[in-house]
C-alpha cells in the first residue's frame, strides 16, 4: 500500500482542541483581548512553544484558555483545527475539550461547548471532517472541575459529546481522585477514557483500568513497566492513544528510536497514533506517521491498522463508525 501518509484518509483520537491553537493565533487572541502571555513578542512566544517539560506546557496551555474571550475567538480556534484536518485528510477526530477551563476564565463552559459544537456540526454537514468530543476533567483541579464537568454532562444530550476524559498532570494527582465523578458519568451514560502512564508510571494505568473502567488510555506508554498489566490491556482490548513527538518532549522517553510503541504493538495492545497538541510540539499527524515509519520501522500495513483502530476503538455510534470504515475500505481498494 502507498506510503504517502498525507494522502491517507486518517483518524486521530487523542487531540486537544485547545491544543491546536498556533503561536500566531494565540498572539492575535491575547493582543486583541489584552491578555498577558509568558512572552513579550511573537518571536518569544514561538520560542516558548519549544517545551522542555510538563509544567511549562501547562502554563502556556492555561494562558491560551484565558485568551479565548469572545464567540469569534472560539470559532477561530475551531476553524484553525478544521483547516489542519482538511490539509492532512484527517476524516475522523475524537477531540478532547475542557469546559471547566472556559468556565474558570469567565466565558462559560457550556456556552463555549455550544459554539464549538455548532461550528463542528456545520463542518461535518459540509463534507467533514467528522469530530466527536471528549469532555475532560483537568486533574490539577478535580475538587472544582470534577463536579462542574459531570454536572454539565448530566444536563446535556449533545450528539457530538461521546465520553468523559481525564487530562492534566499525573504526579501528585492519582487517577483514583476522579473515580466518583467517573462513576456518575457512567451512570449518566458516558463511556470513560483517561490520560495515564504518560509522565507517571504503570500504577496510574492500572488505576485508570481498574478504578475508572476506561475504554481507552491516552498515552499509556509506561504500562510496559508492569507485564501483567500489559497482558490485561491486550486481553481486554483497551487501546492506547500514543503521541510520539509529545512523548519525546514531555516524558522520560526522550529518544524516539527507543519509544515503547513497537513493544506495545508486539504485546498485542491495540494502539492509535495522534499528535496530542500539534503546534505545541511542532508536529502534525502526517509527520507522526512518517516518524513511526522511518524511525520506529512500522510498516504501512501496521500503520493502516492503527489508523483503523481510531474507528474500531472510537466512541462514535455504530452507524457512523461503519460509514467511515466503509469509506476507508473503499479508499484502500483504490490504493492497493
Ligand atoms: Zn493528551
Amino acid at each position: 500500500m502507498p506510503e504517502d501518509f498525507a494522502a491517507w484518509p486518517k483518524t486521530e483520537v487523542h487531540l486537544h482542541l485547545e491544543g491546536t491553537v498556533s503561536p500566531e493565533t494565540l498572539w492575535d487572541l491575547a493582543s486583541r483581548n489584552g491578555v498577558a502571555l509568558p512572552a513579550a513578542s511573537l518571536e518569544g512566544l514561538r520560542a516558548h512553544y519549544a517545551f522542555d517539560g510538563f509544567d511549562r506546557f501547562l502554563t502556556l496551555w492555561l494562558a491560551m484558555c484565558n485568551s479565548l474571550r469572545h464567540p469569534r475567538d472560539y470559532e477561530e480556534m475551531v476553524d484553525g483545527y478544521l483547516a489542519a484536518c482538511r490539509r492532512q485528510n484527517v476524516r475522523y477526530v475524537e477531540a478532547h475539550f475542557t469546559p471547566y477551563n472556559h468556565e474558570r476564565f469567565g466565558f462559560g463552559g457550556r456556552r463555549a461547548l455550544e459554539i464549538v459544537c455548532d461550528r463542528l456540526r456545520a463542518a461535518e454537514a459540509a463534507g467533514g471532517p467528522v469530530t466527536r468530543l471528549i469532555l475532560d476533567i483537568p486533574s490539577e483541579s478535580v475538587p472544582e472541575s470534577g463536579p462542574y464537568t459531570i454536572g454539565l454532562l448530566e444536563q446535556i444530550a449533545e450528539p457530538l459529546v461521546v465520553a468523559i476524559g481525564l487530562g492534566g498532570p499525573e504526579e501528585g494527582f492519582p487517577r483514583s481522585l476522579v473515580a466518583p465523578h467517573f462513576e456518575r458519568a457512567r451512570a449518566a451514560g458516558y463511556p470513560c477514557v483517561a490520560h495515564a502512564g504518560e509522565t507517571a508510571g504503570a500504577a496510574f494505568v492500572r488505576e485508570a483500568v481498574e478504578l475508572l473502567k476506561v475504554r481507552r488510555v491516552q498515552h499509556g506508554i509506561r504500562v510496559l513497566e508492569d507485564p501483567a498489566l500489559v497482558r490485561l490491556l491486550a486481553e481486554r482490548e483497551i487501546c492506547c492513544d500514543v503521541a510520539l513527538t509529545s512523548n519525546t518532549l514531555l516524558t522520560i522517553h526522550r529518544d524516539l528510536p527507543s519509544h515503547p510503541l513497537p513493544a506495545l504493538l508486539a504485546a498485542g495492545v491495540p494502539c492509535t497514533l495522534s499528535t496530542d497538541d500539534p503546534p505545541f510540539f511542532g508536529t502534525d499527524l502526517v509527520r507522526e506517521y512518517q516518524q513511526a515509519h522511518d524511525v520506529l520501522g512500522l510498516s504501512p500495513a501496521t500503520l493502516w491498522e492503527m489508523n483503523l483502530n481510531g474507528l474500531r476503538f472510537g466512541l462514535a455510534d455504530t452507524a457512523l463508525r461503519r460509514r467511515l470504515l466503509l469509506e476507508f475500505a473503499a479508499w484502500r481498494q483504490e490504493h492497493p
